[in-house]
């Protein structure tokens, strides 16, 4: 019954039987209390006293309302952490850096919640409507410069709310030189915005001090399996139908490249150096790759598409193509509920 002394001992089959209110983790006395005691360091030496409160759940995430934040599980415990890895390719926040990026977009939420910075006039003419409903995918640009970079996957173009949020973890990054960096770009007077706000801040008490974590770890019945089933889901891809095109440039289904060697052997072999070399190129979540990899292997097959070219060139090709079809359609990701 009890679980979290004996995870590190467990194969997957029985963490997956586990149900996420039985893993009885705790962030004190894990690498994530210290990331998160220097975050508060951040914001304080920033002059801000505001200190979001967090909780271990299923994702990242910032409820609405909350001036608080969700912390996935699987960052509390190195086991689940290689759970997560192997059942999803990528453990979101699992360095250093990366953690510490999301921790500072989730602070952005939380205080905009803290001090309903939404509400103000030029925050809606500069980032938009808090209220827009969120998509579940968004076509981002990426030569803009009217958003700031900092999470992968040009994520400040997802939302009005994760703009802001993007917008103050730029400014918040300890070291972060946001005046030289954005010199010229439009994104430049959100960030001028966030630091006339944030030095109106300094000092007060956040109005806001509702306490409430929503879908907190241990109130959770589902089990790793459900929720890995989920998440999968959640993150599988939808291919716009004219892909063939695309296929047709990459492989051949000439007669003459007939003994050739088949296009499904080509992405199969080369499965996980794609979705890795995508994944980077376009900040998108490996999983969701790989699932549009197994349509693609598919369609090869219905096709019956052969390699023409040189296996390197072939490679570029669908690395490209692929990127180009994962940045026109990125999903939306975790980091804040509507709820
Ligand atoms: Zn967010």
């Amino acid at each position: 019954m009890s679980a979290a002394k004996d995870l590190a001992l467990m194969t997957d089959e029985q963490l997956l039987d586990l149900r996420l209110g039985d893993l009885r983790l705790s962030i004190k006395g894990t690498p994530l209390e210290q990331r998160i005691a220097k975050l508060y360091d951040e914001l304080n030496a920033r002059g801000l006293f505001f200190k979001p409160h967090v909780w271990l759940s299923e994702e990242w995430f910032t409820p609405d309302g909350v001036p608080g934040f969700a912390i996935p599980f699987y960052l509390a415990h190195p086991r689940l952490a290689k759970l997560e890895r192997k059942q999803m390719f990528e453990a979101e926040g699992g360095t250093e850096q990366e953690c510490f990026r999301i921790l500072r977009h989730e602070a952005g939420h939380a205080i905009d919640n803290a001090f309903y910075l939404h509400r103000r006039r030029r925050y809606r003419t500069l980032f938009g409507s808090f209220n827009r409903p969120y998509p579940n995918w968004y076509k981002p640009d990426p030569d803009s410069r009217h958003f700031v970079l900092h999470l992968p996957a040009w994520y400040a173009q997802s939302h009005p709310a994760e703009d802001f949020a993007e917008t103050f973890a730029v400014w918040l990054t300890s070291g972060s030189r946001w005046r030289r960096q954005y010199q010229g770009w439009p994104a430049l007077r959100k960030l001028g915005y966030v630091d006339e706000l944030m030095h109106e801040l300094a000092g007060k008490a956040a109005p806001n001090k509702a306490r409430r974590r929503v879908a907190e770890l241990p109130k959770l019945e589902l089990t790793l399996r459900e929720h890995y089933r989920n998440k999968r889901q959640y993150y599988a891809f939808q291919w716009p139908p004219d892909y063939d095109q695309g296929l047709l440039r990459i492989f051949s289904s000439e007669p003459r490249h007939k003994t050739c060697p088949s296009a499904v052997s080509f992405l199969r072999r080369h499965r996980r150096e794609i979705c890795r070399e995508v994944g980077e190129g376009s900040g998108v979540h490996e999983y969701a790759i790989d699932q549009m990899l197994i349509h693609l292997t598919h369609r090869c097959r219905e096709l019956k598409l052969r390699v023409g070219l040189s296996p390197e060139r072939t490679k570029q090709k669908v690395l490209v193509w692929l990127t180009v079809q994962t940045v026109n359609g990125i999903h939306s990701g975790y980091h804040r509920i509507a709820l």
